[in-house]
């Protein structure tokens, strides 16, 4: 049967109510991602990490549900001057993310997790999770499958310096899944990582080094076999994460 929640019945909804089924929604966004990567990677890596957890934990006979990912949410201004980032204000972002998952709980859901893939999201969908125990006392999960599979990318990375956005760890999660759409011919250099120091953290990577081309990393040490090995870390803490969820909160 499938798991994807837009393609049940009410009835069949029904039923996973009454299962107590927990709903997944990866969280993704479009804006560019340099020259050679599309600019849906984030939401490509959202739809890589649901589809591999929900996968996962319907193997583990655990009742789920997963939504087709948020496509479109908050960017930065530095990344509206390529085409392609389709900005959504932060508070319609917000509100539009609650809304979902309130409808759900006012269903009778009561296990939501989010999958925030896109990393100007993180406040934001926590404080959504917040604003949701207030109203509904019921707290949802927020996970980031990307920073849990930081340990094996951390070993296996070849570039020194990391990657912020398009570089040697999206470029990687993208050839794994669909490399036809990576352009490796337009691969550079000149956005690699000088950063790295103290500020980074405290300060907006953004706001310490400017971009030429709208990257923050180096796309030339991708590989697809990286991209594995991070999406499937990801999904293994992911999916021990989730469990825990289901048993104990
Ligand atoms: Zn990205």
């Amino acid at each position: 049967m499938s798991y994807y929640f837009g393609e049940q019945s009410w009835p069949q909804l029904e039923e996973a109510i009454r299962k107590n089924t927990l709903v997944i929604i990866p969280v993704g966004t479009t804006e560019e991602h340099g020259r050679h990567l599309p600019v849906e990677t984030d939401a490509i890596i959202a739809k890589m990490y649901g589809d591999a957890i929900a996968d996962a934990l319907t193997k583990e006979d655990i009742h789920v549900l997963l939504t087709r990912p948020i496509y479109y949410g908050y960017s930065m201004n530095i990344v509206t001057r390529w085409p392609g980032t389709l900005k959504i204000r932060t508070r319609v972002f917000m509100d539009y993310i609650y809304d979902m998952i309130s409808a759900l709980m006012k269903q009778g859901f009561k296990k939501v997790a989010l999958l925030d893939c896109h990393g100007n999201h993180d406040g934001l969908l926590r404080t959504v999770m917040r604003e949701i125990a207030d109203e509904h006392d019921n707290f949802i999960c927020t996970l980031a499958p990307s920073k849990l599979s930081r340990p094996v990318y951390n070993k296996l990375k070849k570039d020194p310096e990391g990657d912020i956005h398009g570089g040697e760890w999206e470029t990687s999660m993208v050839l794994a899944y669909r490399p036809e759409l990576v352009n490796t011919a337009e691969y550079t250099q000149v956005d690699a990582i000088k950063c790295n120091n103290e500020l980074r953290g405290p300060v907006s990577t953004w706001g310490l080094q400017e971009t030429k081309t709208g990257l923050f990393g180096d796309p030339t040490y991708a590989t697809a076999e990286l991209g594995k090995a991070c999406l499937e870390a990801g999904t293994a803490a992911s999916v021990r994460i989730l469990k825990q969820f289901m048993e104990r909160v």
